[in-house]
């Protein structure tokens, strides 16, 4: 991506679970590995362009539904010091009382601090996590996603939402459904990843994501504990500006 990639990163997100959302810059994922992944690349190494970017973006959140979901490839604690720092102050100064951050499994033993530090000020912290699929074999074989546990309720014990990535070659509309129903089940929110072509080894499956839109589409859509981005970019964030 380099300088040459000019992503959105704010935007608001009206419908399920109403709340604004920013795409932020950080030191760079540590896991790195996944097969399916080109997010990855979205970071810098230095701290202070890193911060001047996130201060500019985050200038836009105006509060309104009183939650805001910050995103960075890989996971919060990628963010420098500062950038936390403003996060919390916005949050205060804006009335933000719900605040969404993403982790990767290899941090789980990061987030009870950010926890407590946010709460501290009065501020719930949610964490989401891409957990893919629960098939074990899939997730670490085909997606080489690094979460070295195979028992969704382990899982759960640190994470309160997860990403699912669906569409992808291998996958059937069974182990698709099975996916949504075990992350109902054991978080309090699913958000469904519909595989975008990306360069990456692991491909979609276009008849299969037309069986999902046929299939399972229907049966979630109005679901509020269930967000589906058919395209990578539908929460607004992502993308070019160019
Ligand atoms: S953990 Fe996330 S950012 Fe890192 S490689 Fe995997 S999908 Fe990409």
């Amino acid at each position: 991506m380099g300088d040459s990639f000019d992503p959105i990163r704010y935007s608001v997100i009206e419908k399920k679970n109403p709340r604004e959302i920013v795409m932020l810059r950080g030191s760079g994922c540590k896991w790195r590995k996944c097969r399916f992944c080109d997010y990855h690349l979205d970071f810098s190494k230095d701290e202070k362009s890193n911060y001047d970017l996130n201060k500019e973006v985050l200038s836009h959140v105006t509060g309104l539904y009183h939650r805001l979901e910050v995103i960075n490839s890989g996971s919060f604690i990628d963010l420098d010091k500062e950038t936390i720092h403003l996060i919390k102050e916005i949050c205060l100064t804006k009335q933000i009382h719900i605040l969404h951050f993403e982790c990767h499994w290899i941090h789980r033993n990061e987030i009870k601090a950010i926890r407590e530090e946010f709460k501290k000020a009065n501020i719930q912290t949610i964490v989401k996590s891409g957990i893919e699929t629960f098939d074990y074999n899939f997730r670490e074989n085909i997606f080489r996603k690094g979460i070295d546990e195979k028992s969704p309720e382990v899982i759960a014990n640190y994470f309160d939402e997860v990403c699912l990535l669906q569409g992808v070659e291998g996958q059937t509309l069974e182990s698709m459904k099975k996916d949504i129903k075990i992350g109902l089940s054991y978080f309090n929110r699913v958000c469904v990843n519909i595989m975008v072509e990306n360069g990456m080894p692991v491909k979609p499956d276009k008849q299969l994501i037309e069986d999902f839109v046929k299939e399972i589409y229907p049966i979630y859509k109005n679901d509020d504990r269930v967000d589906i981005l058919l395209e990578n970019t539908d929460f607004g964030v992502g993308g070019s500006n160019e």
